[in-house]
């Protein structure tokens, strides 16, 4: 068994005391994590807070340096880096591949970027310019269905500004996490990077420390509710990337084998539990009866298993807690539509879901309305398209949604009327580190990624210098 440390003040420490790690494949516990008390995330918190004057002196160039350092490290290690992911998240080793790919991708992508002031305005008179400078501490807590990649998003932003960082992942992900700080504490300066684990118990004291100058987190709305609501009192800087509800709209002219086959893909990768999976498809009544019996197929088709195991496609739901949510919402579901293909968990150790497609469930059902989080895909149908458009908006989620058409303008006009931050034409999921993310309504607040996502992480400081002396 492996040994993971906590990383505080440039130390690879032990935690005050220890949490289990399960394998969602098989429900048995593999490996300890170190967790962290009150006690050292103070000292997590002051030592990013003492590393901070020195660290945002440093050259912009040298943070990139380091940066494309621990991109570097990433690649070196992706092999190992995926098989952990495999084992503490669940999703197949291909797709773990991917996530760590994306990562280093990430920090190149932003070690590229520029931070230079910016001349507002120059006439006779004066000269405007808008610097921008870091925050100061910034706290990252991330969830478990992306959980190296949504530390990276924001580490990356962070540290080129030149803030410093207190890591928290999820409980049930913690693994990736540590091992990227151990890659941490070869790399930057002591303090920069700290790392802790808790059991879902210091969330709160993080996001209210007046030494966190801002919070930037992904998770649950429910959470994010909480951060907003903890952090009004220092009123820090917020990034919040929280739940959707996404919607693809099929339009009455697509090639339905081709269309089922990318909206199937886009609601089960990695077993569903993606913020921006497609969680409910819309379809034209005339194409109804064999889109449904496209997607029942192709999930009967699909192979579920052990993300190590060959050929896999699906793997389990990443915790039992989830599960267990996931199997009462299977037992509604029953009793408001009619299941397909799956339906069940599986009959094996494990969380395992079977890839379910419902048809004929409306729109209020808890499968509809709610976050599912899992390979389960609710098929509606519609004969207006102003209704279907009018059932899409009618939530509050607005994380992003698609459009799949054959005649392309027609789709990305009707992508204009999707109330949410990312709408794709004939795609889902398909974000990119350079593109600006952010959630509408109540799937979010802030910006992630790209040059906006970067701004995030700094204080615009406008100053203006006459022209001349008076
Ligand atoms: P969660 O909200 O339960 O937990 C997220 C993190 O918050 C964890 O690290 C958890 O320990 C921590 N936390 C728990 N209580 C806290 C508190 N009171 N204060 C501060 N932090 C606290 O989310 P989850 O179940 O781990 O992840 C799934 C959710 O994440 C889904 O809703 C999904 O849509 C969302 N998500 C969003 C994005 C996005 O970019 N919008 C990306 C990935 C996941």
């Amino acid at each position: 068994m492996n040994v993971f440390k906590l990383l505080i003040d440039g130390q690879l420490v032990d935690g005050a005391s220890s949490i289990d790690v399960i394998n969602p494949a098989t429900g048995e516990v593999f490996q300890q994590a170190p967790r962290a008390d009150e006690v050292q995330l103070n000292t997590a918190i002051e030592a990013a807070k003492n590393a901070f004057s020195a660290w945002s002196a440093t050259a912009i160039d040298y943070r990139r340096e380091l940066l494309i350092k621990l991109a570097d490290a990433i690649d070196a290690r992706l092999g190992e880096f995926a098989k952990l992911l495999t084992r503490e998240q669940g999703r197949p080793i291909e797709q773990a591949q991917g996530e760590i790919f994306f990562c280093s991708y990430t920090l190149r992508l932003f070690a590229g970027m520029e931070l230079a002031p910016k001349v507002l305005k120059e006439d006779d008179n004066a000269k405007v310019v808008e610097y921008r400078q870091p925050l100061g501490v910034v706290a990252t807590i991330t969830p478990w269905n992306f959980p190296l990649l949504m530390v990276t998003n924001k580490l990356a932003p962070a540290l080129l500004a030149g803030n410093t960082l207190v890591i928290k992942p999820a409980p049930t992900t913690p693994l990736t996490t540590l091992m990227l700080g151990e890659l941490c504490a070869d790399i930057f300066p002591a303090g920069v990077v700290n790392t802790v684990v808790d059991n879902n118990d210091l969330g709160g004291l993080i996001t209210s420390d007046p030494d966190v100058a801002k919070v930037a987190f992904t998770g649950s709305t429910a959470t994010g509710k909480k951060v907003l609501a903890s952090s009004a009192e220092t009123l820090k800087r917020l990034t919040l990337e929280l739940g959707g509800n996404d919607a693809a709209l099929v339009l009455d002219d697509v090639d339905v084998k081709a269309v089922a086959a990318q909206i199937y893909n886009c609601s089960t990768y990695n077993a569903g539990q993606i913020c921006v999976a497609i969680k409910r498809v819309y379809v034209p009544d005339a194409l109804y009866d064999e889109f449904c019996n496209e997607l029942a197929r192709l999930a009967n088709n699909s192979v579920v298993g052990d993300g190590f195991e060959p050929g896999v496609q699906v793997g389990p739901l990443q915790n039992k807690l989830q599960f267990e949510k996931v199997k009462r919402l299977l037992e509604d579901t029953k009793k408001r539509g009619n299941i397909i293909a799956g339906g069940e968990a599986l009959n094996r150790p494990g969380y395992f879901i079977a890839p379910t497609i419902v048809r004929d469930i409306d729109d209020k059902a808890k499968l509809v309305a709610g976050e599912q989080f899992a390979p389960i895909l609710p098929v509606l149908k519609y004969s207006d398209l102003d209704d279907a458009l009018a059932r899409i908006n009618a939530t509050e989620f607005g994380l992003a949604g698609s459009v799949w058409g054959t005649d392309i303008d027609r789709a990305a006009s009707v992508a204009q009327r999707i109330d949410s931050g990312s709408v794709w034409v004939n795609s889902h999921m398909a974000l990119d580190p350079a593109v600006p993310f952010r959630g509408a309504k109540q799937s979010g607040l802030g910006v992630e990624l790209g040059q906006e996502g970067l701004y995030e992480y700094t204080q615009a400081k406008v100053i203006t210098v006459p022209k001349n002396s008076r």
